[in-house]
């Protein structure tokens, strides 16, 4: 099973493609985590895309395209994945229609988690992630079962994001609503887009993805 979540920045999608990851065995494919691996480990890759990430930007079309398809070549035999803020262009979308058209994959679902901008600041405020594994945690709605220690990895380091600082979320949003937000109907003529209201808790959101995918194969 193929599935994009798709969403503003602090819609929720992370924490719910981890869901997913263990609920049906799915790998999750973050492009954000990717390029923030790249950035850690020093990478030409990673010192390239760092000042736009920072700024809220979105990293050129080609630069994404490559890095994704790499990594949907590396999955062999999966269960799946679930694709986490890719695609966020129109000219993403068709890419990605190629790469799987050409491996003779296709798309179960693209499920839109709909949040408004008020509860997206919100969220992103509170956010920090697990350093290790990119669990994401919040301050106050989301907090690890035991204080210090992340609940997918038992790691104990965490971080903030450099680009949840108020002015690059304004970037952010906007970059949503003026580049991302025109894939939806885009995948709406295709007749795979299905809704779920992201403002629900998180076991609720979770709970109307899993009603949308059906039980585990
Ligand atoms: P969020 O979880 O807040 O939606 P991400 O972690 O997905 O944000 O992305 C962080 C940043 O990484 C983006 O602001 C952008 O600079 C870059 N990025 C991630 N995915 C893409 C993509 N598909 N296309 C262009 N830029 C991307
Ligand atoms: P995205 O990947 O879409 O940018 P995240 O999954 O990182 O979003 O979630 C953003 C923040 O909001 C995190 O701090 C997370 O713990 C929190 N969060 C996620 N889903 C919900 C929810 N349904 N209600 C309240 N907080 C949530
Ligand atoms: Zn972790």
């Amino acid at each position: 099973m193929n599935v994009i979540l798709l969403g503003p920045p602090g819609a929720g999608k992370g924490t719910q493609a981890k869901r997913l990851e263990e609920k049906y065995g799915l790998t999750q494919l973050s492009t954000g985590d990717m390029l923030r691996a790249e950035r850690k480990s020093g990478s030409e890759l990673g010192r390239k895309v760092q000042a736009i990430m920072d700024a809220g930007k979105l990293v050129s079309d080609d630069l994404i395209i490559e890095l994704i398809a790499r990594r949907i070549d590396q999955l062999k035999g999966g269960k799946g994945f679930i694709l986490d803020g890719f695609p966020r262009t129109v000219p993403q979308a068709e890419a990605l229609d190629r790469m799987l058209a050409e491996k003779g994959l296709r798309l179960d679902a693209v499920i839109e988690m709909t949040v408004d901008e008020a509860a997206l600041i919100d969220r992103i405020a509170g956010r920090f992630t697990c350093a290790k594994c990119g669990a994401s945690y919040h301050d106050r709605f989301n907090r690890p079962k035991a204080e210090g220690v992340c609940d997918a990895c038992g790691s104990r380091e965490f971080v903030r994001r450099a680009d949840d600082r108020p002015e690059a979320v304004k970037t952010r949003l906007e970059a949503y609503r003026r580049q991302t937000a025109p894939i939806l109907p885009y995948y709406r003529g295709k007749g795979v887009l299905r809704t779920v209201d992201g403002m629900a808790e998180i076991d609720e959101v979770g709970r109307q993805i899993e009603t949308i995918l059906g039980d585990p194969i």
